[in-house]
Order: structure tokens, then C-alpha cells, then sequence
């Protein structure tokens, strides 16, 4: 999803937080999915309520659809896990 930059209008990307350079992999790109800060080339770093309110549901909504199946994973893992 791409996401206007609310100071100049230009495209918005999500920069890498160095939590998510750490953790690596299908966790770590998860990481950066939902907790990634929002950067615009030419402006910089964005913060999230600098963004229209329906912009920054959209995103609290894209984090809870990554964030929640990756719980349930989690526990259906540790559920396995201790089963053994
Ligand atoms: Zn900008």
C-alpha cells in the first residue's frame, strides 16, 4: 500500500528500524511491516499523525492483519511445542 507523503505529496516508503535489521527473516520483515517508520524522499522521517486520520486507520489496520496472524502462529507453535 502506498501512502502519500502529507508535507509535499510525494510517494511515502517505509524506512528499515534497526530491530527488524536484528531480527531478520519472516519475523524481522514482519517487524518492519507493522512497526516500520514512514519516510519520504525528500521530507524524511514521517511520523504517523502528521498522516490524515483515514490514512493512519488504514495503517493500524494493515499492523493488526499482520500482527494478529502472526500470534496466533506464535501460540499454535508453542502449543506444539509443549504437546511434546
Ligand atoms: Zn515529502
Amino acid at each position: 500500500m502506498e501512502y502519500r507523503c502529507p508535507r509535499c505529496g510525494g510517494p511515502v516508503k517505509k524506512g528499515y528500524s534497526g530491530v527488524a535489521r536484528v531480527a531478520g527473516g519472516v519475523m524481522g520483515n514482519l517487524f518492519y511491516a507493522a512497526f516500520g517508520s514512514l519516510q519520504c524522499a525528500k521530507c524524511g522521517k514521517l511520523a504517523r499523525r502528521e498522516f490524515p486520520q483515514e490514512a493512519r486507520r488504514e495503517m493500524t489496520m494493515q499492523t493488526l492483519l499482520l500482527v494478529i496472524p502472526a500470534v496466533v502462529l506464535l501460540i499454535g507453535l508453542l502449543v506444539l511445542v509443549s504437546r511434546q
